[in-house]
């Protein structure tokens, strides 16, 4: 009785402790009593082998019975070891690496639960699992551009929807914890997992990054809902600029601009509820971001005062030692990441993690004050999903296919189809699009027939390699080549295999060959369409040290022009490419990015004109091999050549800006105004202007409002985007857009590390409209 009492005071302590803590920042996530008493009552139920348990999180291999020749099987010796003597608090990654059927994935983690929560008092382990651009590890999921095309269409509904669909999708498996969305900032193209993001700029990823977690969580982070499952965001910080270009290589990031620019989308998703975070694997100016206190918990768990779970990446308390050389043995590296912040280690192969950190916390090594924090983020993130109450999560695959049957559904591919529309952007039409009807097409180039090469890596499997095998068995999910087929009409289309895109090994006798069949069809072909780009790949395997386009791709094109027919080039590929030599060969180009399996459509819609185009670049389409830029670079950058007699010049020459993108219609803009034109911190700005479709043809456009720091103590971008809305406008049609901003967004963050509005002029621009307004100290 005493010690029930004891208990109860206990908790109650811990409870205000904890509700009433100190931190003056506003909460990211609100505070909701009955969860926080629900963490409390778990916590205080777990001994110390419990807690660390909870911290560690397997691979499913480790419980997969290897010897087992036909399907998938658990190793109860395995299951064993990791839940009744580990007490393992997750689990993640795909059994025998590829997709599954939803009834397998819910039955294994069905089992899965089962075992863990019987042998941790009722708390079952988290399933997690990289779901990115809709369930893509489920077989007969619907499957979405990816987010580099996401981004392009400016459009927010789009993030929204594919989140909510790959949530339902994933619910319909029993996964509760997706891994994604992806928020680093794509800014350097030679980075193998630039198609992963949200392109290169802030305030888009900010937007795009909002809606994904709304769409996967849902509007209360508190309670997930029956068709929601937590999100991951990843991969903090900066992950996107290794110096190299290379995967996991060191970044070299002043703290001043991660503030600035790569932790901005981060906090937005984080105010929008995001419930975890995944650490970047890489090293930024020596440290180990798996090791940076200042990142992890200063600015993450106090500023922001967010009380989510974070988690590593593959391995990668062990890569701050065995990798890194930061830490002298593998036990030291987990005192240092555990003190750093990190909640939950990915190990992901061995339990020993467990008993390191046990030895650590009785040598005082790692407090339990911070072992406590990282259990109740853990115990937390397992509440607010309600994974605690078993019937959510015990549901038979029978009831979850009757409860869940939109899963993969005619509805849900039609959106796809028409994502994929405004996914893709139109770079250049020198009068061949729209393809009239009746004309003949030749279709050819590595990408024209692969599905591979239109969804990229997490399709099916890490790599996407086996997409071209399993999506066919899964859907009707026509190629490029096929769609054109389906659209034009098989008669009028000739699609020619042959020249693959070898990266390494170009042969010209070899190819012989192809270029005399190649040529022969092109003579008699009205209009071709090449489609170039890449294969899929992802993370390190994907690695590669110049950005040309493969030269048999690019000869190709070469060949092609001799029969002097209009050219469309086709780009699916997962980062820019380089093609200055062959873009003057071809009278128009498109980029589809990785549209999904339903992009095959969506292109053979567009190049008709059924539709029309309606995204702009995410990213600026680096021109030369040692040219990349963003659009915010500096104004150095650019300048011309100055008077005297030295040639100093700079010259910005890139293929493709970033937002750039046309259209068949003709969208003219006017009458832009703000209000107020004199403004102080503290104000918002409305700016309105006068947007028309000149065209024939109904379309779609993105309006971006951006915004230029005339004069500032340090050097400003050039540009920045400030505000984006997409609109539908028919023939004719004038729609007066406005856009509001708050005067703080222009600011920027200085040498202290503080976010300042110096007083000034700032140019507004909007389409080919611009109007200067200026900060002052005070009205
Ligand atoms: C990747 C992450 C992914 C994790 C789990 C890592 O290799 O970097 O993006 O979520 O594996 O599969």
């Amino acid at each position: 009785m005493i010690r029930k009492l004891l208990s109860i005071l206990l908790m109650g302590w811990a409870l205000i402790a904890c509700t009433t803590s100190s931190n003056p920042n506003p909460r990211a996530i609100p505070l909701d009593r009955e969860v926080e008493n629900q963490v409390e009552e778990w916590l205080g139920k777990l001994s110390l082998e419990e807690k660390i348990g909870q911290m560690c999180e397997l691979t499913i291999d480790v419980v997969t019975d290897m010897g087992k020749k036909d399907g998938f099987a658990l190793n109860e010796e395995a299951l064993d070891k990791v839940f009744s003597k580990y007490k393992v608090g997750s689990i993640l990654n795909v059994p025998q690496g590829v997709a599954q059927r939803p009834e397998v994935w819910s039955s294994i983690i069905r089992r899965l639960n089962e075992v863990s929560a019987e042998t941790c008092k009722g708390v079952p382990q988290i399933y997690g699992v990289d779901q990115i651009h809709g369930a893509s590890y489920t077989w007969g999921a619907t499957i979405f551009p990816q987010e580099v095309g996401q981004a392009a269409s400016f459009n927010r509904h789009i993030p929204r929807r594919v989140s909510q669909i790959g949530a339902y999708e994933s619910r319909a498996c029993l996964i509760p914890w997706v891994y994604s969305p992806v928020m680093d900032l794509g800014r350097m193209p030679l980075w193998s997992r630039m198609w992963e993001s949200y392109g290169e700029d802030v305030f888009l990823n900010c937007a795009m990054a909002r809606e994904a977690v709304l769409g996967y969580q849902g509007d209360d982070p508190n309670h997930i809902g029956p068709e929601n499952v937590a999100a991951c965001l990843k991969h903090y910080l900066a992950y996107g600029v290794p110096v190299s270009g290379k995967d996991r290589t060191p970044s070299s990031v002043t703290d001043r601009e991660l503030r600035e620019k790569f932790f901005q989308p981060f906090k937005s998703a984080i105010q929008a509820g995001a419930l975890s975070l995944m650490v970047n694997s890489g090293v930024n100016n020596g440290v180990p971001f798996h090791a940076n206190y200042k990142l992890l918990t200063t600015w993450l768990k106090e500023e922001l005062n967010w009380d989510g779970m974070i988690v590593t990446d593959w391995a990668d308390i062990n890569n701050i030692c065995t990798r890194d050389h930061v830490a002298a043995t593998k036990k030291d590296a987990i005192a240092m990441a555990i003190n750093a912040g990190i909640d939950m280690s990915m190990v992901p192969y061995e339990v020993e993690f467990c008993d390191m950190l046990r030895e650590l916390v009785d040598e005082g090594r790692v407090p339990m004050s911070r072992i406590d924090d990282a259990v109740r983020r853990i115990l937390r993130l397992k509440v607010r999903l309600g994974m605690m109450e078993s019937s959510t999560w015990d549901m038979e695959p029978t009831e979850l296919a009757a409860q869940f049957s939109e899963f993969g559904s005619e509805m849900f591919a039609k959106e796809a189809e028409e994502m994929a529309e405004e996914c893709m952007v139109l770079l250049k039409n020198e009068d061949v699009l729209p393809i009239g009807d009746g004309k003949k097409l030749l279709v050819c180039g590595p990408n024209a027939d692969n599905l591979r090469g239109m969804n990229g890596g997490w399709t099916y499997t890490w790599q996407g390699h086996m997409t071209n095998e399993l999506g066919p068995q899964m859907g009707n999910y026509p190629t490029f080549q096929k769609a054109l087929g389906e659209r034009f009409g098989e008669s009028s289309v000739t699609y020619l295999e042959g020249v693959h895109w070898d990266e390494q090994n170009f042969d010209r006798d070899r190819l012989a060959d192809d270029w005399g069949r190649i040529a022969g069809a092109a003579r008699s072909a009205d209009v071709i369409i090449c489609c170039v780009g890449e294969n899929s790949y992802c993370e390190t395997p994907g690695n590669i040290t110049d950005l040309s386009l493969s030269e048999n791709q690019k000869q190709l094109v070469r060949e092609l022009a001799k029969a002097g027919k209009p050219i469309v080039l086709v780009l699916a590929e997962g980062r820019p490419r380089l093609l200055r030599e062959i873009e003057p060969l071809c009278q128009a180009v498109v980029h589809t990015f990785l549209p999904g399996n339903y992009g095959g459509t969506a292109l053979a819609r567009l190049l008709a004109g059924d539709t029309d185009f309606s995204g702009r670049m995410p990213y600026t389409y680096p021109k030369h091999p040692g040219g990349f830029v963003t659009y915010d670079y500096k104004p150095c950058e650019s300048v011309g050549t100055m008077e005297g007699n030295y040639n100093y010049d700079a010259v910005m020459d890139v293929q493709w800006p970033f937002g750039y993108g046309l259209h068949y219609a003709t969208v003219g803009y006017s009458n832009l105004k703000a209000s107020p034109e004199t403004f102080a911190k503290g104000d918002s700005i409305t700016v309105t202007v006068d947007v028309k479709n000149n065209g024939q043809c109904a379309t779609k456009e993105s309006v971006l409002l951006f915004s230029s720091d005339l004069v500032a103590s340090l050097t400003p971008d050039v540009r920045r985007l400030r505000a984006f809305d997409k609109i539908d406008l028919q023939p004719g049609e004038t729609k007066t857009v406005t856009l509001k901003i708050a005067a703080t967004d222009l600011s920027y963050v200085d040498l202290n590390d503080q976010w300042v509005l110096e007083p000034g002029d700032f140019r507004l621009m909007v389409g080919d409209q611009n109007v200067t307004v200026q900060a002052v100290e005070k009205k």
